[in-house]
Protein backbone atom coordinates (compact mmCIF):
# COMPACT_ATOMS: atom_id res chain seq x y z
CA UNK A 1 0.00 0.00 0.00
CA UNK A 2 1.46 3.17 -1.08
CA UNK A 3 0.83 6.09 2.01
CA UNK A 4 2.06 9.45 2.42
CA UNK A 5 4.72 7.81 4.28
CA UNK A 6 6.54 7.12 1.04
CA UNK A 7 7.37 10.78 0.94
CA UNK A 8 10.85 11.85 2.43
CA UNK A 9 10.59 14.10 5.51
CA UNK A 10 11.75 16.90 3.62
CA UNK A 11 9.39 17.01 0.63
CA UNK A 12 6.68 16.50 3.10
CA UNK A 13 7.46 18.99 5.37
CA UNK A 14 7.74 21.68 2.17
CA UNK A 15 3.64 19.95 1.64
CA UNK A 16 2.82 20.81 4.31
CA UNK A 17 3.73 24.37 4.26
CA UNK A 18 2.17 24.98 1.31
CA UNK A 19 -0.89 22.85 2.79
CA UNK A 20 -0.67 25.47 5.55
CA UNK A 21 -1.03 28.28 3.49
CA UNK A 22 -3.49 27.16 0.90
CA UNK A 23 -6.11 26.43 4.11
CA UNK A 24 -5.11 29.99 5.53
CA UNK A 25 -6.05 31.28 2.55
CA UNK A 26 -9.72 29.47 2.64
CA UNK A 27 -12.35 31.22 3.79
CA UNK A 28 -14.19 28.20 6.16
CA UNK A 29 -17.97 27.77 5.55
CA UNK A 30 -20.28 28.24 8.59
CA UNK A 31 -20.80 24.49 9.01
CA UNK A 32 -16.92 23.98 9.61
CA UNK A 33 -16.61 23.85 13.27
CA UNK A 34 -14.95 25.74 15.66
CA UNK A 35 -11.97 23.25 16.13
CA UNK A 36 -13.76 21.64 19.29
CA UNK A 37 -13.38 18.33 18.46
CA UNK A 38 -17.17 17.82 17.15
CA UNK A 39 -16.64 19.18 13.94
CA UNK A 40 -17.33 16.23 11.45
CA UNK A 41 -15.21 17.89 8.65
CA UNK A 42 -14.19 14.41 6.60
CA UNK A 43 -10.51 13.39 6.99
CA UNK A 44 -8.34 14.21 3.67
CA UNK A 45 -6.04 11.59 2.73
CA UNK A 46 -3.06 11.86 4.83
CA UNK A 47 -5.24 12.01 7.75
CA UNK A 48 -6.79 9.11 6.79
CA UNK A 49 -3.63 7.30 6.10
CA UNK A 50 -1.96 8.19 9.16
CA UNK A 51 -5.18 7.13 11.41
CA UNK A 52 -4.81 3.46 9.31
CA UNK A 53 -1.05 3.41 9.81
CA UNK A 54 -1.53 4.65 13.80
CA UNK A 55 -4.62 2.06 14.31
CA UNK A 56 -2.31 -0.91 12.52
CA UNK A 57 1.11 0.44 14.24
CA UNK A 58 -0.59 -0.09 18.35
CA UNK A 59 -1.58 -3.50 16.86
CA UNK A 60 1.92 -4.11 15.94
CA UNK A 61 2.76 -3.34 19.31
CA UNK A 62 0.02 -5.32 20.96
CA UNK A 63 1.11 -8.05 19.33
CA UNK A 64 4.83 -7.99 19.51
CA UNK A 65 4.36 -7.97 23.45
CA UNK A 66 1.96 -10.15 23.80
CA UNK A 67 4.46 -12.52 22.10
CA UNK A 68 7.39 -11.39 24.08
CA UNK A 69 5.07 -11.94 26.90
CA UNK A 70 4.22 -16.40 26.20
CA UNK A 71 8.06 -16.37 24.90
CA UNK A 72 9.74 -14.50 28.34
CA UNK A 73 6.96 -14.90 30.53
CA UNK A 74 7.71 -10.67 32.05
CA UNK A 75 5.07 -9.17 33.24
CA UNK A 76 6.09 -5.84 31.52
CA UNK A 77 5.00 -7.44 28.49
CA UNK A 78 1.41 -8.60 30.21
CA UNK A 79 0.95 -4.82 31.12
CA UNK A 80 1.84 -2.64 28.40
CA UNK A 81 0.12 -4.97 26.24
CA UNK A 82 -3.10 -4.11 27.57
CA UNK A 83 -2.33 -0.16 27.51
CA UNK A 84 -1.81 -1.12 23.30
CA UNK A 85 -4.76 -2.56 23.24
CA UNK A 86 -6.46 0.77 24.93
CA UNK A 87 -4.75 2.86 22.41
CA UNK A 88 -5.88 0.43 19.46
CA UNK A 89 -9.61 1.42 20.96
CA UNK A 90 -8.73 5.06 20.64
CA UNK A 91 -7.73 4.59 17.07
CA UNK A 92 -11.08 2.57 16.41
CA UNK A 93 -12.96 5.24 18.12
CA UNK A 94 -11.84 7.59 15.37
CA UNK A 95 -12.28 5.52 12.77
CA UNK A 96 -15.63 4.78 13.37
CA UNK A 97 -16.08 8.61 13.90
CA UNK A 98 -15.36 9.73 10.91
CA UNK A 99 -17.06 6.36 8.91
CA UNK A 100 -13.81 4.90 8.10
CA UNK A 101 -13.18 0.98 7.42
CA UNK A 102 -11.04 -0.63 10.23
CA UNK A 103 -7.50 -1.76 8.43
CA UNK A 104 -6.70 -3.96 11.61
CA UNK A 105 -6.53 -7.34 11.14
CA UNK A 106 -8.52 -9.90 14.22
CA UNK A 107 -5.31 -12.10 13.61
CA UNK A 108 -2.55 -11.75 15.58
CA UNK A 109 0.82 -10.66 13.33
CA UNK A 110 -0.92 -9.88 10.14
CA UNK A 111 -1.01 -6.39 8.60
CA UNK A 112 -2.23 -4.83 6.16
CA UNK A 113 0.61 -2.57 5.75
CA UNK A 114 3.24 -4.37 4.45
CA UNK A 115 5.88 -1.85 6.35
CA UNK A 116 4.37 -2.58 9.59
CA UNK A 117 4.46 -6.21 8.49
CA UNK A 118 8.25 -6.05 7.66
CA UNK A 119 8.63 -4.48 11.10
CA UNK A 120 6.69 -7.09 12.62
CA UNK A 121 8.49 -10.20 11.28
CA UNK A 122 12.01 -8.41 11.90
CA UNK A 123 10.78 -7.49 15.90
CA UNK A 124 9.76 -10.82 16.49
CA UNK A 125 12.49 -12.28 15.65
CA UNK A 126 14.86 -10.21 17.21
CA UNK A 127 12.71 -10.34 20.17
CA UNK A 128 12.98 -14.17 20.24
CA UNK A 129 16.62 -14.33 21.00
CA UNK A 130 16.94 -13.40 24.84
CA UNK A 131 15.17 -11.21 27.02
CA UNK A 132 17.76 -8.58 26.96
CA UNK A 133 16.60 -8.41 23.15
CA UNK A 134 12.82 -8.66 23.57
CA UNK A 135 13.48 -5.30 25.92
CA UNK A 136 15.23 -3.83 22.80
CA UNK A 137 12.25 -4.61 20.93
CA UNK A 138 9.79 -2.70 23.13
CA UNK A 139 12.46 0.25 23.12
CA UNK A 140 12.68 0.18 18.75
CA UNK A 141 8.66 0.00 19.66
CA UNK A 142 7.77 2.71 21.30
CA UNK A 143 10.58 5.22 20.06
CA UNK A 144 9.15 4.28 16.28
CA UNK A 145 5.71 5.17 17.74
CA UNK A 146 6.79 8.75 19.28
CA UNK A 147 7.69 9.72 15.94
CA UNK A 148 5.49 8.38 13.86
CA UNK A 149 2.59 9.96 16.09
CA UNK A 150 4.54 13.27 16.19
CA UNK A 151 4.29 13.36 12.18
CA UNK A 152 0.45 12.33 12.31
CA UNK A 153 -0.01 15.78 14.89
CA UNK A 154 1.91 17.37 12.20
CA UNK A 155 -0.42 16.40 9.10
CA UNK A 156 -3.73 17.61 10.95
CA UNK A 157 -5.41 20.26 12.47
CA UNK A 158 -8.51 18.02 13.58
CA UNK A 159 -8.36 18.67 17.02
CA UNK A 160 -9.69 15.44 18.05
CA UNK A 161 -7.12 13.47 16.17
CA UNK A 162 -4.16 15.71 17.84
CA UNK A 163 -5.61 15.09 21.09
CA UNK A 164 -5.90 11.40 21.00
CA UNK A 165 -2.46 10.93 18.98
CA UNK A 166 -0.64 13.12 21.42
CA UNK A 167 -2.40 10.60 24.55
CA UNK A 168 -0.78 7.85 22.62
CA UNK A 169 2.51 9.39 23.06
CA UNK A 170 2.60 10.30 26.66
CA UNK A 171 1.87 6.53 26.80
CA UNK A 172 4.87 5.82 24.80
CA UNK A 173 7.06 7.70 26.49
CA UNK A 174 5.93 5.61 30.02
CA UNK A 175 5.99 2.64 28.04
CA UNK A 176 9.68 3.77 26.63
CA UNK A 177 10.97 4.41 30.53
CA UNK A 178 9.36 1.20 31.76
CA UNK A 179 11.76 -0.61 29.08
CA UNK A 180 14.54 1.37 29.72
CA UNK A 181 14.12 1.21 34.06
CA UNK A 182 14.04 -3.04 33.14
CA UNK A 183 17.37 -2.68 30.64
CA UNK A 184 18.96 -1.12 33.06
CA UNK A 185 18.10 -3.43 35.72
CA UNK A 186 19.44 -6.26 33.56
CA UNK A 187 22.67 -4.07 33.62
CA UNK A 188 21.69 -2.74 29.80
CA UNK A 189 22.22 0.91 29.38
CA UNK A 190 20.29 2.10 26.73
CA UNK A 191 20.79 4.05 23.91
CA UNK A 192 18.24 6.12 22.00
CA UNK A 193 17.38 3.73 18.19
CA UNK A 194 14.82 6.37 16.54
CA UNK A 195 14.59 9.37 18.25
CA UNK A 196 17.44 12.04 19.23
CA UNK A 197 19.64 11.56 22.15
CA UNK A 198 18.01 15.24 23.42
CA UNK A 199 14.51 13.61 23.21
CA UNK A 200 15.44 10.78 24.51
CA UNK A 201 17.39 11.98 27.81
CA UNK A 202 14.35 14.45 28.13
CA UNK A 203 12.02 11.48 28.16
CA UNK A 204 13.87 8.99 30.28
CA UNK A 205 15.01 12.03 32.94
CA UNK A 206 11.58 12.33 34.39
CA UNK A 207 11.14 10.28 37.25
ZN1 LIG B 1 0.73 2.66 22.02
ZN1 LIG C 1 3.57 1.67 23.79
Amino acid sequence: MKTQRTITRGLALRLLVIAAIISSMLIMPAWAGNGTGQSKIPLNDDEVSYLNFTREEEKLARDVYLLMYETWNAEIFARIAVSEQQHMDTMLKMLDKYGLTDPASAERGIFNNVELQGLYDFLVAKGDDSFIDGLEVGVIIEETDIVDLQEAIAFTDHVDLVTAYEHLIEGSKNHLRAFVDTLEKQGVTSEPQVISQELFDAIIDIP
